[in-house]
């Protein structure tokens, strides 16, 4: 499948099209949509993958597609206008309010896309904020049930890193704290047009109801994981120094003179905790 040559690629908005119908085929049968169930498609573009996932949606389905380039929105809408079970959202997923959209779906919703490169950090941390605040809302259901996303392999592996290794930082932390995080299989170059100069990667993401370890205060987690890791090769005591004294780095039994990536989750919950208690 080749775009139409009537769309030049947007550099600004990350805009690299699947094109490899075995890996498209793959990555819709990794996201497995189920009738019944609320998607959501962040980033749609020439509906590569959101042609599959329509074709495998139920009666009951709904899916919502986010898409900022009015160009292309222009195109999903003239495809999709007679489909009742699809909404189009124009405009920055990056200020949608999933759990409004979670609230008005009565269920969990099921996240999904191959991200833009240059946003997709900010937008999966605005994605995990927004996934814990099930009991903030006194929802029965959780926000988001999954989410599958292609992202740069070293975004992946950095989600996806255990304590120690070199990879290991803020976004291995905090995705961990909120989800169980998955390695699907890589996507290479080549699916791609235009091709990204990088390995590609599927991951899969389900937040926990409640966290294995919970925290306190979820931004006072952040602020400690921020610090500890802005110069990952100093000491906590130096990292974490007006945040946190030896005193409470001793009193979680942590060394002040250990470094950001020795920590795993339930030490910097337990920063955390102490700090908020
Ligand atoms: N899903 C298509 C595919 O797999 O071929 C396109 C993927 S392309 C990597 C990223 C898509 O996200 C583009 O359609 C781009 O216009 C859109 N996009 C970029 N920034 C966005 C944002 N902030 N909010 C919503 N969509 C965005």
């Amino acid at each position: 499948m080749t775009p139409p040559s009537s769309h030049t690629a947007r550099k600004r908005f990350g805009q690299n099209f699947l094109q490899d119908p075995a890996m498209i085929e793959r990555i819709v049968a990794a996201i497995g949509p189920r009738d019944g169930e609320h998607l959501v498609e962040i980033g749609p573009g020439l509906a590569a993958l959101t042609d599959p996932v329509v074709m495998a949606l139920g009666e009951q389905s709904h899916l919502r597609l986010l898409e900022i380039d009015r160009d292309l929105a222009a195109r999903l809408q003239l495809r999709f206008q007679h489909d009742a079970r699809i909404e189009l959202h124009v405009g920055d997923a990056l200020d949608v309010d999933f759990v409004a959209q979670s609230l008005q779906a009565k269920q969990p919703l099921r996240v999904f896309g191959n991200l833009p490169y240059n946003i997709s950090t900010p937008l999966i941390f605005h994605l995990l904020a927004q996934s814990s605040q099930s009991d903030e809302n006194n929802l029965e259901h959780g926000i988001i049930q999954d989410m599958h996303f292609m992202l740069q392999r070293e975004v992946v592996d950095r989600m996806a890193a255990p304590p120690g290794s070199k990879t290991y930082g803020r976004l291995s932390v905090m995705t961990q704290y909120y989800c169980r995080v998955e390695h699907l299989f890589d996507v290479p170059p080549e699916c791609f047009q235009p091709r990204p100069k990088v390995m590609s990667a599927i991951v899969r993401l389900e937040p926990y109801q409640t966290p294995p370890c919970p925290a306190q205060n979820t931004a006072m987690l952040d602020k400690v994981v921020k610090a500890a890791f802005a110069q990952r090769r100093k000491t906590l005591r130096n990292t974490l120094k007006g945040i946190a004294d030896d005193g409470v780095l001793e009193a979680c039994a942590i060394d002040p003179g250990a470094r950001a990536e020795t920590l795993d989750i339930e030490n910097f919950v337990a920063i955390a905790n102490r700090l908020t208690a």
